[in-house]
C-alpha cells in the first residue's frame, strides 16, 4: 500500500514539474520568437554572398566570412576569394582559427 501512495505522489510531482516547465518554456519561447527570425535572416544573407572566403591585403591568410579575424579586416584591405584554389593561387594560406 505504501508503494502505491509513493508512486501517486511521484506522478503528481512529475506533473507539477512538467506544468511548471511548460509555463517556463512558453514564456521563453515568446521571448525568443522575435530574436530567432532575425538571426536566421542574417545567416541567409551571409551564405548568399558571391564570395566564399575573405582575406586581408596586409596578411597572407584567408578566412571564412564568419571568422572573428575576417571581421577585423578593414574594408579597404579586404580581398575576396570565390574558392580555395583562388586564394591558393594568390599565395594565401588557410586561417588556423576558422579552418576554411
Ligand atoms: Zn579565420
Amino acid at each position: 500500500m505504501k508503494k502505491i501512495i509513493k508512486s501517486k505522489l511521484l506522478i503528481l510531482f512529475i506533473l507539477a514539474i512538467i506544468s511548471i516547465g511548460l509555463i517556463a518554456c512558453g514564456s521563453t519561447n515568446n521571448d525568443n520568437s522575435t530574436s530567432i527570425p532575425s538571426t536566421s535572416t542574417t545567416n541567409t544573407t551571409n551564405t548568399s554572398t558571391s564570395y566564399i572566403y575573405v582575406g586581408s591585403s596586409k596578411s597572407d591568410k584567408y578566412h571564412l566570412p564568419s571568422c572573428t579575424w575576417a571581421e577585423k579586416i578593414k574594408s579597404s584591405n579586404l580581398v575576396e576569394f570565390t574558392s580555395k584554389e583562388d586564394a591558393d593561387s594568390k599565395g594565401y594560406q588557410p586561417c588556423k582559427v576558422c579552418k576554411p
